[in-house]
């Protein structure tokens, strides 16, 4: 380690506890012929590059990064891999009917554990940790929707951390719990 000279550190707490100097790799000098070029070393661009040479290894693939590895929000996120959209499941099933909700939320899903599975087999140390979530009622209001929502992930087989708080006090009337929640080390 040369010490971070960029100061790329003080970015994000994942980036100044990564153990790595966080040295910019070197420029490209020239040209470069290849099968596919990603401009971001985000998890955008790495994780593309990776689906891609999963599947044909064979590709030559140049990820282009203005700064280095994870100095966007990659780097700077929360950690959490939760199968929540910004939409609620009801709200989806409104816009887009009940199949494309249910194929969605599926596929969300399974991405967290698709991480899970990607860490074990590369080996990536990312404390992935599978806690679940709960999105909480704080009133009466807010219950029904929440019974709707949790009713929607039933039906897609995704309601194993469902909670119904009995003694609901004011502050906690009710949750829905989604069981494949992560946090994971970014
Ligand atoms: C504060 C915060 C908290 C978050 N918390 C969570 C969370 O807990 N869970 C969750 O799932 N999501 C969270 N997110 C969202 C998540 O981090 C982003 O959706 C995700 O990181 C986006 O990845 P990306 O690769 O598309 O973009 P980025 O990570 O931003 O990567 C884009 C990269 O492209 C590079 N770049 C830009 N322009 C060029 C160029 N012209 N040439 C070359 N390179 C270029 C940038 O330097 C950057 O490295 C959070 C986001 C923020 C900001």
């Amino acid at each position: 380690m040369n010490g971070d000279p960029l100061g790329y550190a003080s970015t994000s707490f994942w980036l100044e506890t990564c153990d790595d100097d966080l040295t910019p790799r070197a420029p490209l000098d020239g040209s470069a012929d290849v099968d596919v070029a990603i401009l971001g070393a985000g998890y955008t661009g790495l994780w593309t590059a990776y689906e891609l040479l999963r599947r044909d290894p064979s590709l030559s693939i140049a990820i282009l990064e203005r700064e280095i590895a994870g100095f966007g929000a990659s780097g700077r996120n929360g950690g959490w891999a939760a199968p929540n959209l910004n939409a609620t499941p009801t709200n989806l099933e409104r816009r887009f009917g009940r199949d494309r909700m249910l194929a969605l939320e599926r596929a969300v899903a399974s991405g967290v554990d698709e991480i899970g599975r990607f860490c074990a087999a590369e080996h990536v140390e990312a404390d992935y940790i599978k806690g679940g979530s709960l999105t909480i009622a704080r009133g009466p209001s807010q219950i029904a929707a929440l019974d709707a929502d949790w009713a929607a992930l039933n039906e897609a087989g995704l309601s194993d951390g469902h909670v119904r708080l009995t003694n609901r006090p004011r502050s906690l009337m009710s949750s829905v719990g989604r069981g494949p929640a992560v946090s994971v080390r970014p």
